[in-house]
């Protein structure tokens, strides 16, 4: 956290944020750092303070700032095609396809940018099998949606949201959704009927402050979709591609979905890359002019998410994953309740990423947050008083330490 030379000043700070505040919508609250510089798990801002970055993007860098190979994979095709539109043939997106294929163990992929418009993507492949292939009545689909959901900013998706913040004055709500508590099969199997097309599921729920369902909730789901003939469609775009240890967090309870949802971490940190998996007999009510993106499935986000999936598939990133994950959860675990407001009341853990909820009494979780800054760690808070830890996979067993250290100090005071 030294300073040294060519760095800006506290007010060139302000000034930043000023800037930011007067020209851009307020549709964030950030906490008041301007980054300038990253490497690895490290991030470095205009005043020359180093932080170690422990929220990843939300997940989307999950092999860290500017990672050599993805940087060199992209620069490489940055000189040579970027974009071409689906109206013809690129010579990236066939080797992407397959491998991402491959790595699902689905039989084909339909690449989107963002995660929203792939989740978007499997509500609409979902309906349109209902409808062709289920023989769901014109209009008639519905899909079930957990309590505490996150898939993201669309009309569509805000609209079975069930955070005020997020869908309040939107309206009107797109209809032919139902929400049932999270983890509980019980009211999963009571809200499935013949017109059910898909169940809609993030494995842990990240924006919920990474909470993982009981024990025996995704092969529960599983059994109770096979039954009611719906589509198990997994939103892995926080969840999947190595953070919870395994490339899936699906696989924690041995449960394949019919489809998964990726995004985030699938552009390496560097590029928005999505896409749907799925097999064939799902994924051919698509056809042509049914759906599509300018962008999705583009030379340049091929190569980078080709390289990605290159990577998980040498299984290195879920190691480390598993490996750290357990000395988080070792770490932390004297930070729990003291009952006095200066703890944490519960610690979930799933791989390199935990939710931290601090003890009734003690900071919010925004002061948590400007006190970790303060002590070089940047995390965010989510809930009120959930802190959520996700630092880059390839984070040491030191920056582990350091990190549980830091929340200590923050716990304890500014
Ligand atoms: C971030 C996220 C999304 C939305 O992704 P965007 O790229 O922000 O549109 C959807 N689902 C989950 C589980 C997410 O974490």
């Amino acid at each position: 956290m030294t300073s040294s030379h060519n760095h800006g000043s506290t007010a060139q700070t302000a000034a930043h944020i000023a800037q930011v505040e007067r020209y851009a919508a307020h549709n964030y609250h950030p906490l008041p750092v301007v980054l300038s510089h990253g490497e690895g798990a490290w991030v470095t801002d205009v005043e020359g303070r180093r932080y170690l970055d422990c929220l990843s993007g939300y997940s989307a860098l999950n092999f860290g700032h500017g990672h050599p190979r993805l940087l060199a994979r992209a620069q490489e095709q940055l000189a040579r095609l970027t974009l071409t539109s689906r109206a013809f043939h690129n010579d990236q997106l066939g080797p992407f396809a397959e491998a991402l294929a491959a790595l699902t163990g689905k039989d084909m992929i339909l690449p989107m940018n963002t995660g929203a418009e792939a989740v978007e993507t499997a509500l609409k492949v979902s309906r349109r099998w209902g409808y062709r292939v289920k023989g769901v009545p014109e209009n008639e689909a519905n899909i079930v949606v957990m309590e505490g959901n996150f898939h993201g900013r669309t009309t569509t998706i805000v609209s079975f949201s069930d955070d005020k913040v997020a869908r309040d004055d939107y309206g009107p709500y797109t209809p032919g959704f139902r929400t049932v508590t999270y983890g509980d099969s019980q009211a999963l199997r009571e809200a499935v009927d013949d017109f059910t097309v898909a169940v809609l599921l993030e494995p842990v729920q990240g924006e919920g402050g990474v909470v993982i369902p009981p024990e025996g909730y995704l092969r529960d789901v599983r059994a109770i979709c096979d039954e009611a003939g719906a589509l198990m469609v997994a939103d892995e775009i926080q969840s999947g591609l190595a953070r919870t240890g395994r490339t899936f967090a699906c696989e924690h309870e041995e449960v394949v979905p019919d489809v998964y949802v990726l995004g985030k971490a699938l552009g390496g940190g560097l590029y928005p890359v999505s896409a749907i998996a799925t097999n064939h007999e799902i994924l051919e009510v698509i056809t042509p002019g049914s759906h599509g993106s300018t962008f999705g499935g583009n030379p340049l986000a091929a190569a980078i998410g080709h390289e990605v999936v290159t990577m998980l598939a040498e299984g290195e990133f879920q190691r480390r994953s598993t490996h750290l994950g357990h000395l988080l959860t070792e770490c932390l675990q004297p930070l729990l309740g003291h009952g006095d407001g200066t703890g944490l009341s519960e610690v979930r853990v799933r791989g390199l990423w935990a939710g931290l909820d601090i003890e009734p009494g003690g900071p919010s979780g925004r002061v948590v947050s400007e006190r970790l800054m303060a002590h070089g760690v940047l995390a965010k808070d989510t809930h009120g008083s959930t802190i959520r830890i996700a630092p880059p996979l390839v984070v040491t067993e030191d920056e582990v330490r350091l990190l549980v250290d830091a929340v200590a100090e923050a716990l304890a005071g500014p």
